[in-house]
């Protein structure tokens, strides 16, 4: 493919989520926007008018159409639409979580490499310019901490929060430690679904580092901040205002007093985060190179937040509202 042609794209599944996909199509020099495809009818229509586009409600009809996809429809669709679109030849940038299960993943993983296509996952967080100054400034992390809250917004509950919502940080934690997984210790209790609204994991590394991840589908208010403490300091990272705050230990002198510790704060402007990933892909497929974040990303972002969902299961769900 060169990069004269617009890449012919198509958006499978396009409520909350699926709409902002084919808004940034739609936007791009790159890529053409050729048809949305949801069951309903009337959604389909009503943004194939919003976007000068096909209006599809069977995603067996792409083949010929389009030469990539965004799949963003309920995580319990990903696997069989990934498949049948990988096999028609469709290079796929797929919702996280990437599938339900580590086998669905796998699968994918290993049909996109044998057909020579992209797969990416939307591990969206990725692209985040606070997520990126961290990756920066890191040297030797050794305890990192995050805090993922949302109010409910009853979207995304056809998986627990470890895989709606954790899931992010988890995949931003494989990506800032060098090590494999030893041990996870996980709590978790239902609070307005009939799964894990809120879940508290504690994972460490072969390399001594430890995580504490916090999620929660039923806070009264929004939180969203990583900080991770260093062997030379700590940074930490609030994607609601967009700072990053850069901390030095100051140390101690010959004589054991304690020296003035540094301090920078960095204002990052807001970016759109979702361009930005759309971008990506975009330029993945044109350019036959891989993604920023692949499927084997998120295979590996998954399989851990499985193993944080069975540590759940095997703690035992706590009584409702009892996990914080
Ligand atoms: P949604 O329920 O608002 O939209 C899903 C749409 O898919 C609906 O319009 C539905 O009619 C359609 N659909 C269902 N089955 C279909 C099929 N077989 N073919 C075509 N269309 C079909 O859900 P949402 O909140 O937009 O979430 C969609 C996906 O995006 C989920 O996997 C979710 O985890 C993910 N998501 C990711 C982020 C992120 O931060 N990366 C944020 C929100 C949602």
């Amino acid at each position: 493919m060169t990069s004269a042609t617009p890449l012919r794209t198509a958006v499978i599944g396009v409520g909350y989520l699926g709409n902002f996909h084919a808004q940034k199509y739609h936007g791009l020099d790159g890529a053409e926007l050729v048809a949305v495809v949801d069951t309903n009818p009337d959604r389909a229509a009503e943004l194939a008018n919003a976007y000068n586009c096909q209006a599809l409600t069977d995603y067996r009809t792409l083949p010929g159409l389009v030469d990539a996809v965004s799949i963003v429809t309920p995580s319990n669709t990903h696997f069989e639409i990934g498949r049948f679109c990988l096999e028609a030849g469709l290079h796929c940038l797929v919702e996280k979580p990437v599938t339900e299960t580590v086998v669905e993943a796998e699968y994918l993983v290993a049909l996109a490499a044998e057909r020579g296509l992209i797969l990416q996952v939307g591990h969206l967080e990725r692209f985040n310019p606070v997520v990126r100054a961290l990756q920066t400034h890191l040297d030797t992390p050794e305890w990192i901490e995050a805090y993922r809250l949302t109010p409910y917004r009853g979207r995304g509950i056809e998986v627990d929060v470890v895989l709606d919502l954790m899931i992010h940080d988890l995949d931003i934690l494989l990506s800032l430690v060098d090590a494999d997984v030893c041990s996870i210790e996980a709590s978790g209790t239902r609070a307005v679904t009939e799964r894990i609204d809120i879940a508290k994991a504690r994972i460490a590394f072969a390399n001594g580092c430890v995580a504490e991840l916090s999620a929660s589908r039923a806070s009264p208010r929004p939180v969203r901040r990583t900080q991770v403490k260093q062997k030379s300091g700590y940074v930490s990272i609030n994607y609601q205002d967009h700072k990053v705050l850069v901390g030095g230990t100051g140390g101690s002198d010959a004589t054991g007093r304690a020296l003035q510790a540094s301090l920078d704060v960095i204002n990052l402007s807001k970016v759109d985060v979702l361009l930005e990933e759309v971008r990506d892909f975009i330029r993945a497929v044109t350019a036959g190179s891989p993604p920023r974040v692949s499927g084997a990303d998120g295979l590996k972002a998954l399989e851990l937040a499985i193993a944080v969902s069975h540590a759940i299961d095997e703690a035992g769900v706590m009584a409702e509202g009892s996990a914080g």
